[in-house]
């Protein structure tokens, strides 16, 4: 749903202005030192970019899904690393907080998140559970007035620059399965919190992950995200499920970006006295390319209009997040080939896009789990 059609073209163009005039051009500078420049991170936040979908009452620009997906095709022609500063505010950081929080820790925790002033991030996944989310092992057992934290948490998202986690952790020792996960809000500095040393990954160099570890971490029951224990699993689920049309949203962007780079690339590059752009084997990678990605993009604004309209989009975010992840390492491949040896060395941008979306078939359930909700889903509504 677009609320007001005008206001969202200024936020657009605003937007494409600034990835075109400055997070493209610094793409480079962020790959080679693996940090954002301060000065870009306090740009992110005067355009507001840190509160997407903060609710206004919290200072957020509250965009609908329609919106939101328009704002992630645009700033994910930028290097990846961009988005995923903004991405756990916008999402898995915050979400739990604006969908099962209580009216104590929105207050005091989202107009924070969204002014850029406090960076969230999602503490799920464990050395030992991955896919298997449900089987996590951090415990979290009521002492007094505090919940003690035990257990690690592997490759989050922006950990090292995080001041608050939303955890999820088990509040019966007894009971298996996901019953028995609650979810936290926890503070940095809290006693016990330490990170692991920051993760050597494939791409998106200036964004990072570590580990989070908790060693009889107490954290204030006031911390209980909604003040319930046992329904963790769910507001987990329930921040999956936006963050998976988010991501699929910055697939398609992504993708964009390589394309229009290896069109320019086929119109300027020649071979046998013409441009490769000439070739119909070149022209079939670059036709195939854009066919994918328009059935991504058109897949992704039915499945936000749907989720504006009040559906249950838990099939169409994984058959979203599934299609435009593959589709987007498909485009990379083909965007590679087009450049020749170019697209191998790190003189263009898509050697680094290659690796940087490679990312997009693994987080936020990987394409194996998006075929698995799919299909569970499906059986579950014919019988
Ligand atoms: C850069 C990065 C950032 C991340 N950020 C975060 C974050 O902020 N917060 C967070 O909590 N997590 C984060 N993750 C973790 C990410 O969500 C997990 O890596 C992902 O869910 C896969 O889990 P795993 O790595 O344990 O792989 P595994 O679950 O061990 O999977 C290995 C392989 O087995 C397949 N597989 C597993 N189960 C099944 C099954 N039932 N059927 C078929 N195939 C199956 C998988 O598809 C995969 O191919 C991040 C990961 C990375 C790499």
């Amino acid at each position: 749903m677009i609320r007001d059609q005008e206001t969202l073209t200024l936020l657009l163009d605003s937007i494409a202005r600034f990835v075109r005039e400055r997070l493209i051009p610094n793409e480079q500078e962020v790959a080679d030192t693996d940090r954002i420049p301060a000065q870009l991170v306090a740009e992110m936040r005067d355009l507001g970019l840190f509160g997407l979908s903060i609710p206004e009452a919290y200072g957020g620009l509250a965009l609908t899904m329609e919106e939101e997906v328009h704002v992630a095709f645009e700033l994910a022609h930028a290097s990846p690393a961009f988005r995923s500063l903004i991405g756990t505010n916008n999402g898995i950081g915050s979400q739990g907080i604006v969908i099962d929080g209580t009216e104590a820790q929105k207050r005091h925790y989202l107009p924070k998140l969204a002014a850029g002033q406090m960076i969230g991030a999602f503490a799920l996944t464990e050395p030992g559970s991955g896919s298997d989310a449900g089987s996590l092992k951090t415990t979290a057992l009521l002492d007094g007035d505090a919940y003690v934290l035990n257990g690690s948490k592997r490759y989050i998202t922006n950990a090292p620059e995080a001041d608050i986690f939303t955890v999820m952790a088990r509040t019966d020792p007894v009971l298996t399965g996901s019953a028995a996960i609650s979810a936290f809000i926890v503070e940095r500095d809290t006693p016990g919190l330490s990170l692991g040393k920051i993760d050597r990954k494939m791409g998106q160099r200036g964004a990072h992950t570590c580990d989070v570890i908790f060693e009889d971490c107490r954290v204030p029951v006031g911390q209980l995200i909604g003040g319930r224990e046992g329904v963790g699993f769910k507001t987990a689920m329930k921040v999956l499920d936006k963050g998976r049309l988010h991501i699929a949203a910055v697939c398609v962007g992504a993708a964009e970006r390589m394309l229009d780079d290896a069109l320019r690339y086929a119109l300027e590059r020649e071979q046998f006295g013409q441009p490769i752009a000439e070739f119909q084997l070149v022209q079939a990678m670059l036709a195939d390319s854009k066919t994918e990605l328009y059935a991504a993009r058109c897949m992704v604004l039915d499945a936000a209009r749907r989720r504006d309209a009040g559906e249950d989009v838990s099939t169409e975010a994984s058959c979203c997040k599934l299609f435009a992840s593959e589709m987007c390492g498909r485009v990379a491949d083909r965007c590679v080939q087009i450049h020749g040896g170019a697209g191998y060395v790190a003189d263009y941008a898509v050697e680094r896009f290659y690796r940087d979306v490679r990312l997009f078939r693994i987080y936020e359930g990987t394409s194996q789990i998006q075929q698995l909700v799919i299909a569970r889903n499906m059986i579950r509504s014919a019988r």
